[in-house]
């Protein structure tokens, strides 16, 4: 029994944030603003495993208006996203990230990105794939007004 779930989110860019993706603060002139941290990976990644599950969406599970999640560790959402996962019997087959972004340069940074994603996910690094690409100055990303994120991921059923 396998299951596929797909996650895209985006958040904008401004100053005096801290870039979060993946759990990794990554050096920049400017970070994510959202009630969160606004690691917009980790959502992103959250959001697939619960439409593969067809469990609604993060906003239904940490509402956005909830002071409980201001400023809150994405990556710690994310593991409270997968403790359902596995409560239904399922595990991480694998998971694909796309991280959309005109700068800063994320290929230095990916390593750490795919670790804290395997820690979450309760799987082996090989298991998890992080990638990083422009819209060659095209669109929201293209112009620096945000960054965007796509996941995809496979779950399956534990052998009991
Ligand atoms: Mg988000």
């Amino acid at each position: 029994m396998v299951r596929i779930g797909h996650g895209y989110d985006a958040h904008r860019l401004v100053e005096g944030r801290r870039l979060v993706l993946c759990g990794v603060e990554v050096p920049h002139s400017c970070g994510l603003i959202g009630h969160s941290d606004a690691d917009v990976a980790a959502h992103a990644v959250a959001d697939a495993l619960l439409g593969a599950l067809a469990l609604g969406d993060i906003g239904q599970h940490f509402p956005p208006d909830d002071p409980a999640y201001e400023g809150a560790d994405s990556l710690e959402l994310l593991r409270q996203v997968f403790g359902l996962v596995g409560a239904r019997g399922y595990e991480l087959g694998n998971a694909d990230v796309t991280i959309v972004a005109e700068s800063p340069k994320l290929a230095p940074h990916i390593g750490r990105m795919r670790a804290n994603l395997a820690i979450a996910l309760s799987c082996g690094v090989d298991r998890i794939s992080v990638k990083a690409t422009t819209e060659e100055r095209m669109g929201f990303t293209g112009s620096r007004e945000g960054i965007c994120a796509h996941a995809v991921v496979l779950l399956t059923k534990r052998a009991d």
